[in-house]
């Protein structure tokens, strides 16, 4: 099991080179590469980043500077998050979701990743629902069946997340698309055997599961062996703050007793851009090391009782 983090908070303080440095003097194993991160913030981007994305020349050169930073800092990319955006009312083969997670399944490959994760397709509003649950449920389905054959081809599993929605007007958060672990079962199970091989699993959230109220041990128990990787972090229990472990309202006891029911097997990978992006770029190395200090002792934690 190694200590990963995502690279979103380092890399946008300190850029990729010192970023990745940082996060490896930390003590940080592999990282969780936020492909998200990189293209929704307009400021760091010329142009829009579909056309990037698509710039075979500019992507390359990009790719380059990453993948050298990675070798140099000997971490290992165990996960990738794709630039997905919710589609709301809008055939969901559309002309910036499918073409950007396809490239970036082909980029996670060029990086030597086998895993990347897709949020499922889901309005974030409750309080404009564009599709009703069954219409949700079989667009997905629909939408993740296309991708398959882009899976095998780059040997990459795809990592479904469990979202939430939010009624912006009253802030009250809402289960959405595949919030439930037992649907998100159900649709893994549904697509494993359309691709007639396992190229689905779970990433699971916790944050997310705060957020609505789902116990961490309850939903690691469901999930099982279905669960790929993790997405670490804390909040107040009303708001997605990507905060770190300690720092929030989440009972970390039902986590580890959770993922050792499961007798998980991957990666300790912290989600927590935000409680880096807290610090000025001086005091992000020390924030760094203490998200390792936590993600270390989760592994300690987790793995206690096989020895
Ligand atoms: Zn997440």
């Amino acid at each position: 099991m190694k200590i990963s983090v995502a690279t979103g908070g380092a890399i946008a303080a300190l850029g990729v080179d010192a970023g990745l440095k940082a996060i490896k003097d930390a003590g940080f194993e592999a990282i969780d590469l936020g492909l998200d991160a990189f293209f929704l913030q307009k400021d760091k981007m010329d142009e829009d980043y579909l056309a990037y994305l698509m710039d075979e020349k500019r992507i390359c050169e990009f790719f380059a500077t990453i993948k050298e930073a990675v070798e140099k800092y000997e971490l290992a990319v165990e996960q990738v998050h794709a630039p997905t955006a919710y589609v709301p009312k809008k055939p969901i083969e559309t002309e910036i979701m499918r073409p950007t997670v396809i490239k970036s399944i082909e980029l996670c490959e060029a990086l030597g990743c086998r895993r990347i994760v897709i949020h499922p397709i889901f309005d974030g509003s409750a309080r404009y629902p564009s599709l009703t649950p069954e219409e949700e449920y079989s667009e997905n389905l629909k939408y993740f069946s296309s991708i398959i054959p882009f899976l095998k081809k780059h040997h990459v599993m795809c990592c479904i997340e469990n979202a939430y929605c939010i009624d912006w007007g009253t802030k009250k958060s809402y289960t959405t698309t595949w919030s439930d672990v037992r649907e998100l079962n159900r649709a893994i199970d549904e697509l494993n055997d359309i691709a007639g091989e396992r190229c689905f699993g779970a990433c699971l959230d916790i944050g997310h599961l705060l957020i609505l109220g789902i116990d961490p041990c309850y939903a690691l128990e469901i999930i099982g062996d279905r669960l790929e990787v993790l997405h670490v972090h804390d909040n107040d229990g009303y708001n997605d703050d990507h905060t770190a472990p300690f720092f929030g309202v989440c009972n970390w006891n039902r986590f580890i007793k959770g993922l050792r029911a499961v007798s998980y097997q991957g990666n300790m990978n912290l989600e927590t851009s935000s409680f880096v992006d807290l610090f000025p770029k001086e005091l992000v190395p020390d924030s760094l090391k203490l998200l390792s200090a936590i993600a270390s002792y989760f592994r300690e934690q987790t793995l206690a009782e096989r020895t």
